[in-house]
């Protein structure tokens, strides 16, 4: 069953059409790849998922968990655990590890720094780095100095701030500053987190990538969406194909 349900998605920009009618779901436990080259309208469609833009009017409809979603309400779509991986991924770089985790998606006042019950939050942190399999991480290390992927996995850390209910984690160009060696790190996150059951949208234009790690994939060309397949039933010159614009062909 699916856990999000986007339909019917269009969105225009001035003189451009981003999206043409697009749908997109993703279900419990599973990697849904979404492919495209720069400018196909990957990101607006997450953006849309987001609640930070709204879709043409018409008949498009989102929904997570069976709960009707109203589009551009980001916080219902947070609450219904729903999180967010931007391809800036907005860490505070001056401050720690344990910094950010406290600090969350919430609000920053860097006045609460000094107040905080330090004991407990440092624990509760510490354990959600352990649980995640990140105890690799120095918590009291500085941001701003850590590798790229060390960087990413405590964005997704601190995107997990009630890891119970999160239905969703969406992955926005996650690789995009990573070296290729650390590439792995990252998807061994993800896996760990899909086996717990959250649905992951993995946004690349990196056909490689969709071929390693997702189950299913849509492909976008300007806006529209011209495939859906099973990975399994793929292979990367089909793909190639279909992301240059050439016929689909023989699969
Ligand atoms: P992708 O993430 O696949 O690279 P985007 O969704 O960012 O693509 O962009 C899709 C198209 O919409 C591009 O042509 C881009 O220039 C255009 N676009 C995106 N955001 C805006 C915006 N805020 N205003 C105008 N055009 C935009
Ligand atoms: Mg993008």
């Amino acid at each position: 069953m699916n856990t999000l349900e986007l339909a019917a998605v269009t969105k225009s920009f001035p003189g451009q059409r981003a999206l043409d009618n697009v749908d997109f779901t993703v279900a419990k436990g599973e990697i849904h790849a979404l492919l495209g080259h720069n400018g196909s309208g990957k990101s607006t469609l997450i953006k849309i998922m987001s609640g930070f833009y709204l879709p043409d009017g018409g008949p498009a409809s989102y929904s997570v968990a069976g709960h009707s979603m109203k589009f551009g309400d980001g916080v219902g779509v947070g609450r219904a655990g729903v999180r967010f991986i931007h391809q800036d991924i907005g860490l505070l770089d001056d401050l720690t590890v344990l910094e950010n985790l406290r600090l969350g998606s919430g609000t920053y006042d860097a006045g609460l720094l000094g107040r905080i019950r330090w004991g407990s939050e440092r624990a509760a942190a510490v354990a959600r780095l352990n649980d995640l399999g990140l105890d690799h991480i120095d918590p009291d290390a500085v941001v701003g100095r850590l590798s790229a992927v060390e960087r990413t996995e405590v964005a997704i850390a601190r995107a997990l701030d009630v890891e119970s209910a999160i239905s969703v984690l969406v992955l926005d160009e996650a690789t995009a500053a990573l070296p290729s060696g650390q590439v792995e790190h990252l998807f061994a996150l993800v896996r760990r987190l899909v086996a717990r059951g959250v649905g992951v949208v993995y946004v690349t234009h990196r056909l490689e990538e969709v071929l390693a790690i997702a189950d299913r994939v849509t492909v976008l060309r300007d806006g529209e969406v011209v495939l859906r397949s099973q990975v399994a039933d793929l292979t990367q010159q089909s793909l190639a194909r279909v992301i240059a614009g050439m016929d689909v062909g023989p699969v």
